[in-house]
């Protein structure tokens, strides 16, 4: 919800939206003919272990590399493995699957009673919401707290809210799984204060976060709620906090009671004239069946988009499966497009009096259109920007400074993963 302020200089108040009273019923998507499955690699890197024409079985591993694997949620036949672009040179492997009659793999039930982290990370990494269990290797980093989000990270999503309401036992469950597998029991659940009740029963130190926008992102939880800052540059994982979405632990605890793997993803869908409902589809299945059975007309030029209002990123086709974390699809009509412009800046401030990082932002912006990202890197502060979204929402000129900023520090990444490996 919005609340613009009829005093000029009072800024914005944008709030989340919040799950109130018995929880929605959520319409769930029938299990497509084809689903599609995306692997972190890209097809060239992939050593031959999947291929067109292979069998799998609903539970069964399907991996591209030693490393990369992700969890067949259906029965059928591989059709089709080719390459599959994604956002800011991200490139995929994905891999589509013909759905026939369900057929289990019972290795993860063999197991899952006691489950090592190595079979965890290998069977659970794609769960919905994606538990980032990989973090729990890290030679560098030792994880002391794991912090489990019972909000949503944007505007108009309730998705983690839903997780937590109706799955509490479940969540209860993935924290001891965690715990047993990690060694880790310190476990902080943030929530909107009408789940405090819920939370409690999950046995982790629950903590209340205010409903203003951005007050669950991550470093405002470290900041508010944790009482340890940040630095610029680095990560809340940096300091040893691993964080985790409540639906994520509610699929580990979910399927390692039940020894099978958990393959429906809540999603928040947000149509057209903003309002929203919640479904579950299989982790593969093309948006297009969530449109058709929400009623949905996507007409060309429309914009669909993976997240929310404020963070969320446009993907260009129907064709696009549901990943494991998209907790959001929003669907924007072209004619209510907030479109962007090349107008220069007017210098009217108002970037800079939102930013709750407190970040030069009308400065740094003009050092990112001209492509200067280390200058404005080493001058204007680029790396405390928390990626809120909140200064091009507010931006007079349109000027699309969010999708800047996250272009310069991609850029930056680039660069200095490319010296490292020439070093
Ligand atoms: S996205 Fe914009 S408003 Fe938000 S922290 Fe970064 S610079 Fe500040
Ligand atoms: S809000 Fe936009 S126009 Fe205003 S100072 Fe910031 S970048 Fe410039």
């Amino acid at each position: 919800m919005i609340k613009r302020s009829f005093i000029g200089l009072k800024k914005p108040r944008l709030e989340y939206t919040k799950l109130q009273g018995s929880p929605p019923a959520l319409k769930e998507i029938p299990t497509p003919d084809r689903i599609t499955l995306l692997l972190e690699t890209p097809l060239e890197k992939k050593n031959g272990q999947i291929n067109s024409g292979d069998a799998v079985k609903t539970g069964q591993i399907l991996s591209a590399t030693k490393d990369v694997a992700c969890v067949s949620p259906v029965t059928g036949t591989v059709s089709t493995v080719t390459d599959w672009p994604g956002d800011f040179g991200c490139r995929y492997t994905a891999v589509s699957v013909e759905v026939a009659e369900t057929e289990m793999d019972e290795t993860f039930g063999s197991i899952s009673q006691n489950l090592s982290l190595e079979d965890a990370i290998r069977y659970l990494s794609s769960v919905p919401g994606k538990p980032p269990l990989k973090m729990f290797t890290d030679p560098v980093v030792e994880i002391k707290t794991i912090v489990i989000t019972g909000i949503d990270k944007d505007l108009s999503i309730t998705t983690n809210q839903y997780a937590l309401n109706t799955d509490t036992d479940a969540v209860k469950e993935g924290i001891n799984v965690l715990k047993k597998m990690t060694g880790v029991d310190s476990f902080i659940l943030v929530v909107p204060s009408e789940l405090a009740g819920k939370a409690q029963a999950t046995d982790a130190l629950v903590k209340t976060v205010g409903a203003g926008y951005p007050s669950a992102n991550a470093s405002f939880i470290m900041q508010d709620i944790i009482q340890e800052v940040v630095p610029a540059g680095k990560t809340p994982e940096d300091l040893g906090y691993c964080f985790m979405s409540a639906e994520s632990v509610a699929s580990i605890g979910k399927s390692v009671q039940s020894g099978q793997i958990t393959k429906r993803k809540i999603i928040t869908v947000i149509r057209k004239d903003g309002k929203t409902s919640l479904v579950s589809a299989i982790i593969g299945t093309p948006i297009s069946e969530i449109f058709k059975t929400c009623d949905i007309t996507v007409k060309e030029k429309d914009r669909i988009v993976f997240g929310g209002p404020m963070t969320g990123s446009a993907v260009y086709c129907e064709d696009h499966p549901v990943l494991p974390d998209t907790d959001a699809i929003m669907v924007q009509d072209s004619g209510d497009l907030p479109l962007v412009s090349d107008y220069p800046c007017t210098n009217c401030g108002e970037c800079v009096r939102i930013c709750p990082a407190k970040v030069p932002v009308s400065m740094l912006v003009r050092f990112l259109e001209a492509g200067q990202y280390q200058e404005g890197a080493d001058m204007y502060d680029l790396y405390s920007c928390i990626e809120c979204g909140l200064c091009s929402f507010v931006c007079p000129a349109r000027i699309p400074i969010f999708q800047y900023i996250r272009l310069a520090k991609y850029e930056l990444d680039r660069v200095k993963s490319a010296e490292e490996a020439n070093v």
